[in-house]
């Protein structure tokens, strides 16, 4: 039998039957596939940990008639340091729900599973702030799956900066400088810091190789992460349930 090679992380894992499960993958060659991993539910099987949710793993697989069938798997990373606390574990898994909700239907997603690795790294090792990842994470993948904001300039004179400021619609994901609002204009926008929108710029134009390579003032830090979530969730249904638990913790 032909065996297909891939590597991906459990995005979402179903138990079905005693011993069986159905495992979410999102791969870095086939987008988000589905694969069956017989007897991965059995303490002693050989796919007990490299089927595990959050785990990224080598995978060889064969094609069944609905879904992939998982012959074999090696783990290659379990983020075990993430694992460890609470508020870091509940924030990979809402990673995966945001992955799951906002991933096109495509069959190259490699770079949502590179985003996604690199974000649940720097998690893992806290080299970073946990919100500053939670907010990168969240304006990042939104870019990357259809609702990428325009941050270029001005909505109406398109004006890169403005003396007074400039200000952010989370509804219509763009910019409007303080020369150029009307009253009207107040509700739907919110006024950014020069470091504010510093930071949203970086996060949604840097290349990939510079993307975590920024710092931000604590109190910038914590408005990123407001308005990131903001955006996310005008632009989107919300309903996020790992949100939801995140925020109750
Ligand atoms: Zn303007």
């Amino acid at each position: 039998m032909a065996y297909i090679q891939m590597c991906g992380i459990v995005i979402r894992e179903v138990q079905v039957g005693e011993a069986d499960k159905i495992v979410h993958l999102l791969t870095d060659r086939a987008g988000i596939v589905s694969a069956s991993a017989k007897g991965a539910m059995r303490v002693k099987s050989k796919l007990v940990s490299a089927t595990g949710l959050l785990t990224y793993s080598s995978f060889s697989l064969y094609e069944g008639k609905a879904m992939y069938i998982i012959e074999d798997a090696k783990v290659l990373n379990q983020f075990w340091n993430l694992r460890k606390d609470v508020v870091d574990l509940s924030t990979a898994v809402y990673f995966l729900e945001l992955i799951r909700r906002l991933s096109p239907d495509e069959p190259d997603l490699s770079g949502h599973l590179r985003l996604l690795l690199n974000t649940l790294h720097f998690l893992d090792a806290k080299k970073r702030d946990r919100l500053l990842l939670k907010a990168l994470f969240e304006l990042r993948l939104l870019a990357m799956s259809g609702y990428m904001p325009d941050l270029v300039g001005c909505c109406r004179c398109g004006g890169y900066e403005c003396a007074g400021g400039m200000l952010f619609s989370p509804q219509n994901g763009n910019l409007l400088c303080r020369d150029c609002a009307q009253p009207g204009d107040g509700g739907r926008y919110v006024p950014l810091s020069p470091g504010l929108l510093a930071a949203m710029r970086h996060i949604i134009y840097s290349d990939f190789s510079a993307l975590f390579n920024f710092r931000v003032e604590p109190e910038t830090g914590a408005a990123l992460a407001r308005l990131a979530e903001q955006y996310l969730l005008c632009q989107t249904e919300g309903g996020f349930q790992a949100l939801d638990f995140l925020k109750s913790l």
